[in-house]
């Protein structure tokens, strides 16, 4: 099984509903009636003088001199009508229906609806309908948007005219966080002056949840993975101080234990202050020119001690030319030290670690050099594979500590291959070992 390393900033920011065609945003057409009822009134008017006009009871010029007020009547004055009665009671519009209104609403990025000082809907945009897609123009939001937490801010922001905001969870079409802020607006209107309205503008606080949340983890496991190793160090302190303190013997056991903890406090730190950097320097690509070749060379001479103790060989397959990328160096040594050790302390059952970089075409025409640390050792669960690079993620967290692991090497890897504009992959089949490839592009010539 192939798993690609998650970016866990990716998938906090990512959009919570799938990108569809939104609905079209329901309007009304009432200019259309108006004219048919101007066009009846003109009619019957006509016919009725027409008549009047055949059987000589008024004269043919009287006729059309009334016919033409007639069609004053009926086409000139919708507007003027409307001033003298500006609320929507009498036609069923609101003065704030104008063009530019709806452009504004329409034009908000986040779901927008703007409702009229009753609560009924004059405008809204696509991410609205889409959001709530039972919202209908001139229908009370109330019926529309059903959520108890909703309708009660609702019906506080249309009684006091002020603004209100609430957090609620939604379900569908999937689980997320959302916050409405209600707050009432002067709208102008087509005849001048302004209207109060209410502006509700909902907003997806998600993204913003789940990092919250991440934080409040990583706090949380940092703090636990640093108090275990101090309270064994102040364990032993006491020990040593109290009823050991005269025997030599445990004196060399509990120092030496102290030591190995001390060693682990060091590293946590040593990661954590690693991890932080790349990720303040996540959007700053490397510029220096490096050969892999050298690199995996150095870490791989550097790790033969541990590989003697673990009784594995490092097989190294590597091109004659060069492999350059833009790298950091010390973060690639970083990387490859990383998946180098944890081939050598979880694969070690396997006899064998092998390291090979190759040059592979990519689908765009170009290609990219790939570094593969296998191991032969017992492989990685397929459950395990997508959560490996999150933070203290561990497999076996007994197996981890006793080989003086931190759960942050592999989240530190993935935070440097991605500044380095590269993938990692994880493949593994249980019993056969695992295999941790890191793709780089090549340096542009
Ligand atoms: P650690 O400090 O625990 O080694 P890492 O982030 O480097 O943290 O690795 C996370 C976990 O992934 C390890 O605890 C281990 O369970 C698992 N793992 C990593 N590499 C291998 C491997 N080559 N074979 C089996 N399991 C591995």
């Amino acid at each position: 099984m192939i798993v690609q390393a998650p970016d866990d900033q990716a998938r906090a920011n990512a959009p919570l509903v799938p990108l569809t065609e939104p609905p079209p945003v329901p309007v009304a057409t009432p200019w259309l009636d108006r004219l048919r009822h101007a066009a009846i009134i003109l009619l019957a008017g006509g016919i009725a003088l027409a008549t009047l006009a055949a059987f000589g009871e008024i004269t043919p010029r009287a006729a059309g001199v009334v016919f033409a007020c007639l069609v004053a009547a009926a086409l000139v004055p919708w507007r003027l009508h409307t001033i003298a009665n500006p609320r929507e009671e009498s036609y069923g519009i609101s003065p704030v229906e104008t063009p530019v209104v709806r452009a504004i609403v329409a034009g908000m990025p986040d779901p927008a609806v703007l409702l009229d000082r009753a609560g009924r809907v004059l405008h809204l945009n696509a991410a609205a309908a889409q959001l709530a897609p039972a919202l209908r123009v001139r229908e009370l939001a109330q019926f529309a948007l059903r959520n108890p937490e909703i309708v009660t801010a609702l019906r506080e922001a249309i009684a006091t005219a002020e603004p209100r905001s609430v957090r609620y969870l939604d379900h569908a079409p999937i689980e997320r966080w959302m916050e409405l802020i209600i707050a009432p607006v002067q709208v102008p209107t087509a005849f001048g002056g302004t209207d109060q309205c209410m502006l509700m503008t909902f907003h997806d606080l998600t993204p913003l949840r789940r990092a919250e949340e991440m934080r409040a983890d990583f706090v949380a496991n940092a703090s636990h993975e640093l108090r275990t190793p101090l309270a064994a160090l102040s364990g032993f302190i006491d020990t040593l101080l109290g009823p050991a303190r005269d025997d030599a013997k445990a004196r060399a056991r509990f120092l030496g234990i102290m030591q190995v903890q001390a060693t682990r406090m060091a590293r946590l730190i040593d990661d954590l202050l690693s991890l932080s950097r790349v990720e303040l320097t996540a959007h700053v690509r490397p510029e220096s020119q490096i050969d892999l070749m050298p690199l995996i060379k150095q870490v791989a001479d550097g790790l033969e001690p541990l590989a003697g103790e673990r009784q594995v060989s490092i097989e190294l397959e590597l091109p004659d030319s060069p492999a350059m990328i833009a790298g950091d160096r010390e973060e690639l040594l970083r990387v490859f030290e990383n998946l180098i050790e944890n081939a050598l302390k979880y694969g070690a059952s396997g006899g064998r670690v092998v390291v090979s970089v190759t040059a592979v075409p990519t689908s765009d025409g170009g290609s990219e050099y790939r570094v593969a640390v296998r191991d032969f050792g017992p492989g990685i669960a397929p459950e395990h594979l997508p959560r490996l690079t999150e933070r203290f993620y561990r497999v076996d967290v007994g197996d981890s500590r006793s080989q003086g692991g931190t759960g942050l090497g592999l989240s530190l890897v993935k935070h440097i291959v991605n500044r380095h504009r590269g993938r990692l992959m994880i493949e593994s089949v249980l019993k056969k070992g695992a295999t941790f490839t890191v793709c780089f592009p090549p340096v542009k010539s």
